[in-house]
């Protein structure tokens, strides 16, 4: 048997590339081991709300605002409208692969161990089989298979755990140079964790990698890297869930055209780049990776009604993202 897509990884990239491409009618296998729970805050934030719809299957809490802070400054942001949503992150990826199956995806449950370019296909060899196919999408994230096909280099490292403490409505986030913390509301209990630039942090927990460049190339001739194996997460709230939709749909939509002899996988980078400013948000994170800056970022959102707007539209993704509004403002205080 041989597919014309095989996706590697049922975690959002690949899953909605696979449902996408069976949709559009071509034949499709999506293999993953389904072993383990993604290691994530699970918060579907505003920018992946207006674009996608929510079901109520992994919804765990509408997300009222987001309090920050940055040694003892504290800070509120409370939003206007319902925008950003706490999920259960196991029962998301369940239901995005279901769609993916019902819409005519094989899945086989199996680890991929290395891709063999043979002229006109790729031969998949698993812990089981070998498997035919055209083409291939990599939305393995931060996994060995990622970096052998030249997957994210630039990683950070996380360290999450599970708190039995009462939950309410509100996102927090603590600044600290090189890194932060957070602690998301679940349904019954609280999810913290922390995460640095230099090691796994020295706390109990969960440990897992984000990145936080893009791969420096993210197509080759039959093959093309998606979501968290590309690099795709905004180094400066640590979002990758949008990312990994969007470009697992971009990824489907360019072998599309690849499969009928409209595009070449080339086209794949032009895509998501005009998509995706990442270029602006590393630009925002160097710039609060600063003591002082950090600093004036948080006071001015506890003292500053304007500058709080500010942030919310930013966060709510109300207003096309300016780094101007927030960094001349900002050099202003400093
Ligand atoms: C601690 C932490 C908190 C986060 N919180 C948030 C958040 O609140 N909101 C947000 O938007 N983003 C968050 N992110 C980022 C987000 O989790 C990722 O960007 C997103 O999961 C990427 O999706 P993906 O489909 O690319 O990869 P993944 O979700 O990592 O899925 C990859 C899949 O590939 C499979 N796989 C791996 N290797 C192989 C192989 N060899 N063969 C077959 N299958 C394989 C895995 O089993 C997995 O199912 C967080 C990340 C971390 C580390």
């Amino acid at each position: 048997m041989r597919y014309e897509v095989a996706v590697i990884g049922a975690g959002p990239a690949g899953s909605f590339a696979a449902e996408k491409l069976s949709s559009l009618g071509h034949k499709i296998i999506i293999i993953d081991p389904r072993d383990k729970k993604k290691v994530c805050a699970g918060i579907l934030t505003a920018q992946y709300a207006r674009k996608y719809e929510i079901d109520d299957a992994y919804v765990e809490r509408e997300l009222k605002g987001v309090r920050l802070s940055f040694r003892d400054i504290r800070a509120e942001i409370t939003y206007k409208e319902s925008v950003e949503y706490s999920i259960d992150r196991g029962a998301f990826d369940s239901f995005n692969l279901d769609e993916a199956v019902n819409s005519g995806a094989e899945l086989r449950k199996d680890m991929a161990l290395l891709l063999e370019e043979n002229g006109t296909s790729l031969a998949i060899r698993t812990t089981k089989e070998q498997i035919a196919a055209d083409y291939v999408i990599v939305a393995s994230g931060m996994s060995d298979l990622s970096r052998l096909y030249g997957g994210a280099k630039k990683y950070a490292y996380c360290v999450q755990q599970k708190k039995n403490v009462e939950p309410d409505d509100y996102f927090e986030m603590n600044l600290m140079q090189g890194g932060y913390s957070w602690s998301v509301p679940k349904k019954n209990h609280v999810l913290t964790g922390t995460s640095s630039s230099n090691g796994y942090p020295d706390i109990p927990g969960e440990k897992c990698l984000i990145p936080l460049e893009p791969a420096k190339k993210t197509f080759s001739n039959r093959f093309l890297l998606a979501g968290d194996a590309a690099g795709f997460v905004s180094p400066f709230e640590g979002e990758g869930i949008f990312y990994a939709r969007r470009s697992g749909e971009i990824a489907a939509e360019v072998l599309s055209g690849a499969i009928s002899g409209n595009n070449a996988l080339r086209s794949y980078e032009k895509r998501w780049k005009k998509d995706f400013d990442f270029s602006t948000l590393a630009r925002l994170s160097r710039f609060l990776s600063n003591d002082m800056v950090l600093e004036a970022f948080v006071r001015e959102i506890r003292d500053n009604e304007r500058f709080n707007k500010l942030v919310e539209d930013i966060l709510t993704k109300k207003n096309k993202f300016q780094i101007k509004d927030i960094s001349s403002l900002i050099k202003t205080l400093v």
